[in-house]
């Protein structure tokens, strides 16, 4: 019998294996390898500051250095190369935008986090004008599709790592464990991103689902070493091509990606942009975003062999490391759960 059946290796499920695996436990992760998972399209983006308002993150001063910590460590223990510190310019379109970013420099604790001064750097020249700017400090980024794929080739190669489509309901659930297939495990921790809301257990939840669709392009005449904001982000990638996105809606029919997202995109990168460029990919995926944007975390009241690690929402890179090490904190030594992520806060049976 193993310990942990992870299902779904986005963020979350790489995480919650990472984290119980370095605490000696014996894990074996399942994904579907879909094309629409939310990690594979993510720019990875771990930014302080986020908003029309210039507020800081939902407990940031935990999450970022947490985050900053374990994917530097990751670095090191497997020799690869993932994350990395870069710059965030951030577009301020008018004179209230630039009083309220230069205001908000002065509240404490922010100072830390936000210049007034920014750095084009490669992108002088190339754009058309804008009001002003500002710079994100602190900013870095996760190569999310390269860490997710690094962790799918390690567990392959121990034996411990499935692709395939798992149907919740064909798990067989006893009260020592769950079994699956020839594997027995003594716990099932869902990690399955967007589709969470079909799971039969996890349904209850209130899962919302927010759509984004990206472009990868190739710019030929630029060098840009740094992330800009205005309207989309541009994120240089390590292939040399640039991340272009996102659109976002709560409202859609489908996963695929549109027309209409990629006329979005194009026309916001043309309205700035002065260099030609081709657009080399269109993807879009589903983000797991939650009614109140904090973190599923916990077991199942009634099934407690089974439990869910979810609702990373927009911000999985920054989110994911803490929260998944808060998590197996819990189940291997019963520490308690914060009332924030806890799914306890949500009623079950759910109320009609
Ligand atoms: C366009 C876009 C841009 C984004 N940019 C950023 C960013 O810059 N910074 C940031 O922090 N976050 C960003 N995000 C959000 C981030 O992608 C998510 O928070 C994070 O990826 C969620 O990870 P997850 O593991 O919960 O879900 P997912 O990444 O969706 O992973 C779930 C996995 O489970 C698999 N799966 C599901 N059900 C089953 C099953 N029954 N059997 C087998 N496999 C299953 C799926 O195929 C998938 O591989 C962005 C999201 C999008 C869509």
């Amino acid at each position: 019998m193993i310990d942990y059946l992870i299902v779904g290796q986005g963020i979350a499920g790489t995480l919650m294996g990472y984290f119980l695996q370095k605490a000696g436990k014996q894990i074996h992760v399942v994904d579907n390898d879909s094309p629409r998972s939310s990690s594979k399209h993510a720019a990875g983006i771990i930014n302080p500051v986020t908003g029309r308002r210039f507020v800081k993150s939902w407990r940031i001063e935990d999450l970022m250095p947490f985050a900053h910590r374990t994917y530097q460590t990751i670095e090191k223990e497997f020799d690869i190369q993932v994350f990395e510190h870069i710059p965030l310019i951030r577009t301020l379109y008018d004179q209230n935008d630039r009083n309220n970013w230069m205001l908000r420099i002065t509240d404490p604790g922010y100072e830390e986090y936000m210049d007034g001064k920014a750095e084009l750097g490669p992108y002088e020249g190339h754009l058309h004008p804008a009001f002003s700017y500002g710079q994100t400090l602190q900013t870095a980024r996760l190569d999310v599709p390269a860490f997710i794929a690094h962790f799918r080739r390690y567990w392959e190669s121990r034996g411990a790592y499935s692709t395939t489509q798992l149907s919740i309901e064909d798990l067989d659930i006893q009260e020592e464990g769950v079994s699956w297939g020839g594997l027995q495990a003594r716990q099932v921790i869902c990690c399955e991103g967007s589709w969470g809301k079909q799971n039969p257990y996890f349904s209850y939840l209130p899962f919302r689902g927010a759509k984004g669709e990206v472009l990868e392009v190739e710019i030929p005449d630029a060098n840009f070493d740094r992330i800009l904001k205005r309207k989309v982000f541009v994120v240089p990638l390590q292939n040399g091509n640039y991340w272009i996105g996102t659109t976002n809606t709560n409202w859609f029919t489908h996963e695929m990606p549109t027309l209409e997202g990629k006329a979005e995109l194009v026309e916001k990168l043309k309205a700035f942009l002065k260099l030609d460029f081709e657009i080399v990919a269109h993807h879009s995926a589903i983000r797991p975003t939650v009614k109140d944007r904090r973190p599923f975390i916990g077991a199942h009241p009634v099934h407690p062999r089974l439990g869910i690690f979810n609702g990373l929402g927009t911000k999985g890179a920054s989110l994911g490391p803490f929260w998944a090490d808060h998590y197996v904190k819990h189940l291997l030594h019963g520490s308690d759960l914060d009332p924030e992520v806890d799914i306890r806060r949500y009623p079950y049976p759910p109320a009609e």
